[in-house]
């Protein structure tokens, strides 16, 4: 049936191949759709697959002993195979779009063209045959993928209308794949971005996390800026970042990814020139934080890297001005300071100053580690204060704070004993 056009053949793993027999058997087609066809042809490491089949799910549960109807109500069942898991959708058509996201009216049908055709680009709307390994392209996405293009199948404008988060995947494969989208496709995606704002936070968020994990993060960032979608998203940077601020975004974002730095930086980096000083940039990253569901995790490291930003470690330091550092910016973060500092110094020679600074500073960190530091390295706590009379509220933090300031600076201080002796001397 689909002969016509130049064969490809994917080499479909035995495993695959053995999971197809049993389809076979029962008279069903099962095929292998979208990323892992699309990156092995483009020779890019695939992480899973797929599949697209003829079968019912009702019909995939007789035929496995052990089926998890994961999304049985959109035709989406995980069949465990020989230990391994395998996501199948029965082929569907997708109809009535409401809230610009969720089709209210799912088809199932028999042919693999039907399903196809509701898929967002054409160069994901390849599937492999998992009997022959022949790659089937009913949409010209081999084309495509040779012009590194992203294209919508069918009209654009419709399917952006069905469904607002192809906006953002557009954004997110031209980022992966460093193609750029075609041009009626990006004609609408700039008309239609405002849709945006109807999908949920946490959607947005989980596809600004994986452009933001590319290889090629300031394609996508720059291409969101382009359509519109970066400022519907993110009001705070229309605002805030003029073209030279919104280069250092880009260029900070790019070393970030070329560095190969966590989600923790890039986002930092995204977010970083955001105010006019560390506490108003804080300010406003914690509310698009919030807004975007963002786990307390992630926000607490990014408002840490925020308002530290300006705390850069220098060789000559004492050890006393190495030690408040330690206290303020938290040992568990510093790698993090100097990562983020790393992307944002755009000088040649960044990479051999910061390579440098980790290794002055771990030589410092071995001389004072086992210096107090921090609250809780200090011989007495706020427990030890209290019975001695001191009322509990904002007085024995300032009063640690003062023992902390002074065990930094002389580190034989840090006895019970003579810390409480200086309290209570203090408070008397
Ligand atoms: P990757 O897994 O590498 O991120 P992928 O292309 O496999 O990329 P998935 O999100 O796993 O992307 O989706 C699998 C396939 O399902 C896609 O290739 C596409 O054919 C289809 N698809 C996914 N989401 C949509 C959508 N919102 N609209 C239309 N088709 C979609
Ligand atoms: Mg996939």
């Amino acid at each position: 049936m689909f002969q016509h056009q130049s064969m490809k053949i994917f080499p479909v793993p035995i495993k695959i191949k053995k999971l197809n027999n049993i389809f076979s058997s029962h008279n069903e087609k099962i095929y292998i759709v979208g990323g892992a066809i699309r990156d092995y042809l483009l020779k890019i490491p695939n992480h899973d697959f797929d599949f697209c089949t003829s079968a019912v799910p009702e019909k995939i549960l007789s035929m496995f002993k052990k089926v998890i109807p994961t999304g049985i109500k959109h035709g989406t069942v995980t069949v465990i195979f020989e230990n391994d898991m395998f996501e199948i959708t029965t082929f569907r058509t997708e109809k009535n779009y409401k809230d610009f996201r969720h089709p209210e009216t799912i088809t199932y049908v028999s042919n693999l063209e039907e399903d196809l055709s509701r898929r967002d680009f054409t160069v994901n709307a390849l599937a492999c045959d998992c009997e022959t390994g022949i790659i089937i392209d009913l949409f010209n996405g081999f084309k495509d993928l040779k012009h590194k293009k992203i294209r919508c199948i069918g009209n654009p404008k419709n399917r952006f209308t069905e469904d607002a988060l192809r906006l953002l995947r557009m954004c997110r494969f031209c980022s992966k794949l460093n193609f750029s989208p075609e041009s009626n496709t990006l004609k609408e995606a700039k008309n239609l971005s405002s849709n945006i704002i109807h999908i949920s936070s946490e959607r947005i968020h989980d596809e600004l996390d994986k452009i933001l994990l590319t290889s090629h993060p300031d394609i996508g960032i720059n291409l969101m800026k382009k359509t519109g979608l970066l400022f519907s998203i993110l009001p705070e940077l229309k605002y805030s970042s003029n073209s030279y601020l919104y280069k250092n975004i880009l260029k900070s974002i790019k070393n970030a990814s070329r560095y190969n730095y966590s989600l923790i930086i890039r986002w930092t980096c995204l977010l970083i020139y955001l105010g006019k000083n560390p506490d108003e940039c804080a300010y406003l990253v914690n509310n698009i934080l919030k807004r975007l569901k963002f786990s307390n995790f992630m926000k607490d490291k990014i408002l840490n890297l925020i308002q530290n930003q300006l705390q850069v470690y220098n060789f000559n330091w004492t050890n006393s001005e190495v030690k408040r550092f330690i206290n303020k910016v938290g040992i568990e973060n510093v790698e993090l300071l100097f990562e983020l500092q790393h992307c944002i110094n755009f000088n040649r020679n960044a990479t051999k100053k910061i390579t440098k600074v980790r290794e002055s500073f771990k030589n410092r960190y071995q001389i004072i580690k086992n210096e107090p530091s921090c609250f809780k390295d200090l011989a007495i706590n706020g427990d030890d204060l209290i019975k001695n009379g001191i009322k509990s509220g904002p007085e024995i933090k300032n009063i640690l704070n003062t023992m902390l300031d002074d065990v930094i600076d002389y580190p034989e201080h840090n006895t019970k004993e003579y810390l409480m002796t200086k309290v209570l001397n203090v408070n008397e």
